[in-house]
């Protein structure tokens, strides 16, 4: 079976029960019964080995085309188990603008631990070869990896995973891709030369807001087993249900996809000719098909962002959004808004977020599978407000209020 949507509706054979369910069933079960004492059961305990996640950890290995497949609690619990295969002294190339969860277990956890990062510039070729290659006559030892996601948050700039990853090869380095804006409906960082993908799978994979999941996939042997041994002795590993969630979300990966890249297209379009909109980011605005081909994407997925004009106070179009959730996370069946310098991004000092184009007029949207005409409405009229709000902000206050207490009176 190559095709990819037969492969995430059934991709892997359901063969361990004798009742004909079409679904494969959700093992409750700690522990295992060994045949006697001295064989070798397949499994034992489920920290260790559980069915239910070995089939969503064989679902994520195969459309993502790697060789093993791990799942966790979240995507955070992912990226922790993925960094601790590094030792003390060794030292990561990350990507500027990664998630802020993963800045911050970097910054504040691992650096700790002996870890050292440098943020570069991933579309610089220049800037990240040096940044790879350290500088061996002032101590810098070249980089161990390189960690990057595919698509920035929030301001949607595409990273070339072939090019990356070719540059981390020479240097020894391996390339360790968050994949969770893109997912392997999109690209495969792995067929691209990525050593390691990983996902937050609360976002398009589980595809819900229902579940917290976290996935690894490797392709090379060794580092499977460092990760899995990550896994089993860490334990944060994702409980059967949610293994489960999960793995049914995944059947409808690309039906949703292809809705929420629809729309995320009709609103980007929207937004690009609205006099309150000041810039729009979203790399699948018409004119930019082959900048995402020579990229290896196959869309721009359903995120998008863009800045209100100045004076406009962007709290006054979130505000009033009826459709739109104002609420963090993405990639769900439903619309969501948010205002990063306030939520998603509040952490980040001001001065260092506008160093990366966070402004405080900027808006991200997570867009849906609901009908584009209705997200459309909800953002003209939430617009509108905010611009009566604005009037009534810059209006001359003297005469407005002379105007407003003759009326009051
Ligand atoms: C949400 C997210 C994470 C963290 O995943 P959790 O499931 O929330 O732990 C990591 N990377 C990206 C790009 C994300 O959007």
């Amino acid at each position: 079976m190559t095709r990819f949507n037969t492969q995430l509706v059934h991709g892997l054979p359901v063969g361990d029960n004798a009742t004909g369910a079409v679904n494969p069933p959700i093992y409750n079960s700690t522990t295992y019964a060994f045949e006697k004492v001295g064989s070798m059961p397949r499994y034992d305990y489920a920290r260790s080995g559980n069915p239910t996640r070995e089939f969503l950890e064989n679902q994520i290995a195969q459309l993502e085309h790697g060789t093993r497949g791990f799942a966790f609690a979240s995507g955070l619990a992912a990226i922790h188990a993925v960094l601790s295969v590094f030792k003390p002294g060794d030292r990561i190339v990350v990507g500027k603008n990664i998630y802020g969860g993963t800045y911050s277990l970097f910054h504040e956890y691992f650096a700790d631990r002996g870890l050292t990062f440098d943020a570069v510039d991933t579309h610089d070729a220049a800037a990240l070869e040096a940044a790879v290659a350290g500088d061996r006559a002032q101590g810098v030892q070249p980089a161990k990896a390189v960690y990057f996601e595919v698509l920035t948050n929030p301001l949607l700039d595409v990273n070339d995973v072939r090019a990356i990853a070719n540059i981390a090869h020479r240097h020894g380095a391996i390339a360790i891709v968050d994949n969770t804006f893109v997912t392997p409906y999109l690209q495969r960082p792995l067929d691209l030369g990525a050593d390691v993908v990983l996902h937050s799978a609360t976002k398009y994979l589980a595809g819900h807001s229902d579940v917290n999941a976290g996935l690894v996939v490797t392709l090379g042997e060794k580092i499977g087993q460092q990760i899995y041994f990550a896994q089993n002795r860490f334990g944060g590993v994702l409980a059967p249900a949610e293994c489960d969630a999960v793995r049914r979300g995944i059947q409808t990966l690309a039906l949703r996809m292809d809705r929420q890249q629809a729309n995320a297209k009709a609103v980007a379009q929207y937004l690009l000719a609205h006099p309150l909109v000041k810039t729009v980011n979203y790399p699948g605005l018409p004119g930019r098909e082959r900048e995402l081909a020579a990229k290896g994407l196959r869309g721009a997925g359903g995120v998008l962002s863009f800045e209100v004009v100045p004076g406009v106070d962007p709290a006054d179009v979130l505000d009033n959004l009826h459709v739109f959730r104002l609420a963090v996370s993405l990639g769900a069946v439903e619309s969501l808004a948010e205002l990063p310098c306030r939520m998603t991004h509040f952490e980040l000092p001001r001065e260092e977020r506008l160093k990366v184009g966070i402004t405080d007029e900027l808006v991200r949207l997570s867009i849906g599978i609901e009908d584009a005409a209705d997200l459309i409405e909800d953002l003209g009229q939430a617009f509108d407000i905010a611009y009566e709000q604005y009037i009534r902000r810059h209006a001359d206050v003297d005469v407005f209020g002379e105007l407003t207490a003759g009326v009051l009176a």
